[in-house]
């Protein structure tokens, strides 16, 4: 089926267990647009990436990733389909370099060149972690492991990357900082899901923009309206 919604969600119902966070939630993105998601602590917003990418229970309604049907699939599927996701907590491995961070991120490649290559990709985007190789991932500063952990999904080349509040507890230079970095990557051509904290930055660069409030959408429409 040809649609340009790389992801969509139909009356969606999720949760953990039987206990429902998510009261159906008509959800999309299309090709290369930044939607941000808004919305008080507790109001679902990482349970709707988490539903998304088959982590937290669909109990009722769909989620097609380009008019597939992926509702309930795995996490390891999903990824390999081309959705990246870096998590609110925990995204980098502190005990490894950043040099092996990155490789991480493209695990599924057996090919040492291809790696090579996606890493000077990468690299080109966030030039800053050039340096920095060699260093263990857990001596760098929390802005400086954001950039790593969105490097790192984007080794995996995902077509989609779902990114939850990547600015949290971050200095106001070091949130223009992320924020402007997602706006490149969405530009190199990859659709963005942002969920985010800090409402008017994460929707000053976004198209659209959904807000969440007890698990239900209260308002949905251009981020500008928001
Ligand atoms: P925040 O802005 O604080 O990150 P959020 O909007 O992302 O909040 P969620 O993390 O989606 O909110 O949580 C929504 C509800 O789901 C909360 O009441 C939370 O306690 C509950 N919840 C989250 N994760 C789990 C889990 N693994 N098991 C059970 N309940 C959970
Ligand atoms: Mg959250």
């Amino acid at each position: 089926m040809m649609t340009d919604k790389v992801i969509e969600t139909k009356d969606l119902v999720a949760g953990y267990g039987k206990m429902v966070i998510l009261h159906g939630i008509d959800f999309y993105v299309t090709r290369q647009e930044i939607v941000t998601i808004v919305g008080p602590n507790g109001s679902g917003k990482s349970t709707l990436l988490k539903a998304i990418l088959g982590i937290a229970r669909v109990l009722k309604g769909k989620v097609y990733y380009e008019g597939k049907d992926i509702t309930n699939e795995r996490l390891d599927k999903i990824s390999k389909m081309g959705v990246g996701y870096v998590p609110q907590t925990n995204n980098v491995f502190t005990n490894l370099t950043v040099k092996e961070n990155l490789e991480m991120g493209a695990y599924t490649i057996k090919d040492k060149k291809e790696v090579e290559r996606r890493m000077e990709e990468v690299l080109d985007i966030f030039p800053d972690l050039r340096g920095r190789l060699k260093q263990l991932a857990g001596s760098l500063s929390g802005g400086e492991r954001q950039m790593l952990a969105m490097a790192r999904a984007l080794m995996a080349k995902p077509k989609v990357m779902l990114l939850d509040e990547p600015t949290a507890a971050l200095s106001p230079k070091y949130v223009d900082l992320v924020l402007n970095k997602i706006k490149e990557i969405r530009d190199s051509g990859v659709t963005i899901i942002l969920v985010e904290q800090n409402a008017r930055k994460g929707l000053e660069i976004a198209d659209r923009g959904y807000v969440l409030v007890t698990g239900k959408v209260a308002y949905t429409g251009p981020a500008r309206e928001i």
